[in-house]
């Protein structure tokens, strides 16, 4: 099989050396080529800083066959990326007309004056194939290889402008550039709040079979992503052995486990927010320890209000009697943390709110609040619907923000359980345990 040919990928801004944002371009940059065949053999990150900046790229141009930038195509004085690349790539920085009228133009339809100085965004290298930036004002553009130069790709830093460019540098001219690089399939099953180590265990003998396919568990607080990667030459070959691992993977842990399949970014609310479109039905909530999250989380999505008719967050003991009509006596007797309390504002959700099915969740969060028989971490789960109810126990790990979003999570995950039918609790298929 052809080599991946080596990408090298350096950030520039010293706000990301000063911590001030993450450097998610190096990140997804990161994902995208690995995801088309190449291999990314280095990330780097610099200030906004001429000599550094040079010594950075020099470096990365003796040891890739191409090197990505973002960042760094500015106005201002910190902004250097043009000026070192042409310098060490040997050309003189142009003005490219179209690109200087679309920044004269950006400024006209906003009413303002463009200062003078911004007109250096539309000066770039010479012989470069300029990528129009029709999401912000810097240009990017992509250099091929010249003599003992490798093609270098230089993008704004904002990925909602480099996104689009980067798709049309792809199209135009990094694809033809390396024909005969290896393809790639990624596919991700996502799975909720079912154990890491009882999927492992379930998928072992995957793990080992992996040369042909690749498989990878990445968990993170109740969500794991089973990831599938293959490699070749033929896309018929790609398409063949994802399935058939997908076929795999899905006989030992359940055609229904996963709540999404395909894209690596999908989240739980979604998936079950359609899934309840999908079925004509209306949830309410009724929270404690996540603080209403649980509601946060559905309502984040456009068009949830189709499906989620109430929420509340009754916190105290008073609350939860006054607003959803639990018995004091239960709490007295039970605590507030407890199957019968978790049961109780379930069903009061639910009558109150007239919705088709109702969730709560009560637990302790923590650091205190915990005792030997109701740990930190221990979370009651009802559900109420016209079946009845069902009640579930979770102790969760971690700290106060991981038993909230354990807890957010398994909240979801226990909803889209009922409404498919599925077993609350089995962690896997039936025939794999
Ligand atoms: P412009 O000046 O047109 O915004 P630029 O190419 O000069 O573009 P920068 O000034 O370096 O870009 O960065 C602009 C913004 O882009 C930053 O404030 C940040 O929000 C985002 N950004 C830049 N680099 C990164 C990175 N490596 N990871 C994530 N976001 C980034």
């Amino acid at each position: 099989m052809a080599r991946p040919p080596r990408v090298r990928i350096i950030s520039t801004g010293s706000e990301i050396l000063q911590g001030l944002y993450p450097d998610t371009n190096a990140q997804n940059l990161s994902r995208l080529f690995f995801e088309q065949g190449f291999e990314v053999v280095g990330h780097s990150a610099v200030g906004d800083h001429r000599p550094r900046t040079r010594a950075t790229l020099e470096n990365a141009l003796s040891d890739a066959e191409l090197v990505v930038m973002t960042g760094g195509l500015g106005p201002t004085e910190d902004d250097v990326n043009r000026f070192v690349i042409a310098e060490l790539y040997g050309l003189a920085l142009v003005r490219d007309a179209r690109a200087e009228e679309m920044l004269r133009e950006r400024f006209r339809y906003r009413g303002i004056t463009m200062p003078e100085r911004n007109v250096v965004q539309a000066d770039l290298p010479a012989g470069c194939r300029t990528l129009y930036n029709h999401w912000g004002t810097a240009p990017g553009f992509f250099l091929p290889p010249v003599q003992a130069r490798p093609a270098l790709l230089a993008l704004p830093g904002p990925p909602k402008e480099w996104r689009p460019m980067i798709e049309r540098a792809f199209e135009e001219e990094i694809s033809d550039l390396f024909p005969g690089r290896p393809r790639r399939r990624v596919y991700s099953l996502h799975v909720s709040m079912t154990a890491e180590s009882t999927l492992n265990e379930a998928l072992s003998d995957l793990f080992r079979e992996g040369q042909d396919t690749e498989l990878a568990l990445l968990a993170n607080r109740g969500h794991i992503r089973i990831r599938l990667i293959a490699t070749g030459e033929d896309d018929a070959d790609l398409d063949r052995r994802i399935s058939a691992m997908r076929a795999k993977v899905l006989d030992r842990i359940g055609e229904k486990l996963p709540y999404s399949e395909g894209q690596d970014a999908t989240t739980l609310e979604e998936a079950l927010l359609a899934a309840m479109q999908q079925r004509g039905l209306t949830l309410a909530t009724a929270e404690s320890c996540t603080g209403g999250w649980v509601a946060k989380a559905l309502t984040d999505i456009a068009g949830s209000s189709a499906t989620l008719v109430a929420g509340w967050v009754t916190y105290s003991n008073e609350a939860k009697a006054r607003e959803l009509g639990v018995d004091p006596g239960v709490i007295e007797e039970h605590g507030a943390v407890s199957e019968e309390t978790a049961r109780a504002m379930a069903e009061g959700a639910r009558r109150k709110s007239g919705a088709d099915i109702a969730i709560s969740v009560t637990g302790i969060a923590g650091p205190s609040g915990g005792s030997e028989e109701k740990p930190v971490g221990t979370v009651w789960f009802a559900l109420s619907d016209a079946r009845g109810s069902e009640a579930r126990r979770r102790v969760f790990p971690g700290d106060r923000d991981a038993v909230r979003e354990f807890s957010m999570r398994q909240a979801l995950e226990l909803v889209r359980r009922r409404i498919l039918s599925l077993d609350l609790d089995a962690p896997l298929h039936p025939s794999s345990l």
